[in-house]
């Protein structure tokens, strides 16, 4: 039977679900706290009851996997054990592993927002593949491992309004909650109500299995930030979401979210292998006076008035179009360093530190990356 509720009673249930209702296990993350369905809160629909992982996790790990296969720069060495992790529980089992085995673990998502060293990683990559998400009346919630678009392309599709600033946004939305990933004047973190986390510096139950640390956080104690969470700050890893959308038209809801797909591809150098933006935009308050006076007419609202770095970039003297191996800056798009073919990590992270030297050097400002690099 589904029961159709008003958004309040929606939320009083909702309230009262998460708070009193006991897990029934579906989100695979603690066996202690619950992902979206409860008896309180009826959903259209069930959730695939995800498997259990084997009892030995090490021989699922694949060996000596080439990063540059799992990240959008086609960059990056090989990672000494590779794992994919359907759910959250295969993914504690496989950091318990790796915790037993002394190996360096990272997550990965769709890598659309790192830079991998040619040496690789010298432990494990747990890429994160749950991709189940739901969605009842006006909410969703979503694993980590499913895709930002695929959201973006299902709440367009029932006239939920929400994700549209997200069309053509590459990565999971894992990686968008844990770096608070923002366009067009929107954020992840505008529709979030809750985000469940685990926090990997726990022993992961090793001994004492209720050590397990999954948390749920509030929006407000998610310490959203721009291109940053509580999540990020602490190295928590996000496992899955709940977030509170609004009906509206589908037909201009899905518009809004084409029009921007059709942006980045007119204005992104899509064609070849990148990481997005390299560097944060600035603050117009972090920038001195006079910079800001010169880019005045460029400056945006995004999500706070921001000078967009491409801009700066393509104003500072050789930086246009300069190569180094095979990264270049983008004429297209400042911002973007491309991969013209077989380029390293080490020529893109020589490019960075001139890029930020030439800036320094012309306007006295201190440009950040919005990249992360693994090594
Ligand atoms: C063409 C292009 C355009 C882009 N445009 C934008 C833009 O407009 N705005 C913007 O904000 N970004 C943009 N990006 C960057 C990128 O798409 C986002 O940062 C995205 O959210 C990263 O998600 P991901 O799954 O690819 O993360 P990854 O690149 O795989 O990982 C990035 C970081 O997130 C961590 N991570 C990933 N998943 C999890 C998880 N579940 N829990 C904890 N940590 C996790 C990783 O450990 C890593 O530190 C763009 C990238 C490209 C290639």
């Amino acid at each position: 039977m589904v029961i159709q509720l008003s958004e309040d009673e929606a939320n009083f249930r909702l309230r009262k679900w998460y708070n009193h209702v006991p897990c029934k296990d579906w989100c695979g993350a603690s066996g202690e706290t619950c992902g979206f369905l409860g008896r309180e809160f009826p959903l259209r629909g069930k959730l695939s009851r995800p498997d259990r992982p084997p009892s030995d996790m090490a021989l699922l790990f694949k060996k000596k996997v080439l990063l540059k296969n799992h990240t959008t720069f086609r960059i990056g060495g090989p990672a000494k054990c590779f794992y994919e992790a359907k759910t959250a529980k295969h993914l504690i089992a496989a950091l318990r592993k790796a915790r037993e085995l002394k190996l360096p673990f990272f997550v990965l998502g769709e890598g659309s927002n790192l830079l991998v060293s040619d040496k690789g990683f010298n432990g494990l990559v747990v890429k994160i593949q749950d991709s189940r998400f739901k969605i009842q009346d006006s909410y969703l919630w979503a694993a980590s491992g499913v895709s930002l678009s695929t959201l973006v392309r299902e709440t367009g599709k029932r006239g939920l309004s929400g994700l549209e600033w997200a069309g053509g946004l590459p990565g999971t939305f894992g990686g968008a909650v844990f770096g608070n990933a923002g366009a067009f004047g929107g954020e992840t973190k505008d529709n979030i109500i809750w985000v469940e986390a685990l926090d990997p510096h726990t022993n992961f139950g090793m001994g004492a299995s209720k050590n397990l640390k999954v948390k749920r956080f509030t929006k407000a104690q998610c310490k959203f930030g721009y291109r940053t969470s509580i999540f990020k700050e602490r190295g928590w890893l996000v496992l899955s979401a709940l977030l509170s959308l609004k009906r509206g038209d589908k037909k201009a809801i899905q518009g809004v979210a084409l029009a921007h797909i059709k942006q980045r591809k007119e204005r992104g150098p899509l064609e070849y292998p990148n990481a997005g933006s390299i560097f944060k935009n600035c603050k117009v308050t972090g920038v001195p006076k006079k910079v800001a006076g010169m880019f005045k007419g460029v400056i945006k609202e995004d999500p706070f008035p921001v000078i967009p770095t491409a801009a700066i970039i393509a104003k500072t003297p050789g930086l246009m179009g300069i190569k180094i191996g095979g990264a270049q800056v983008s004429k297209k798009h400042p911002n973007f360093i491309i991969n013209t073919g077989g380029a390293k990590a080490i020529d893109v992270l020589s490019l960075i530190n001139l890029v930020k030297r030439k800036v320094k050097k012309s306007f006295g400002v201190d440009i950040a990356e919005e990249i992360r690099y693994i090594e």
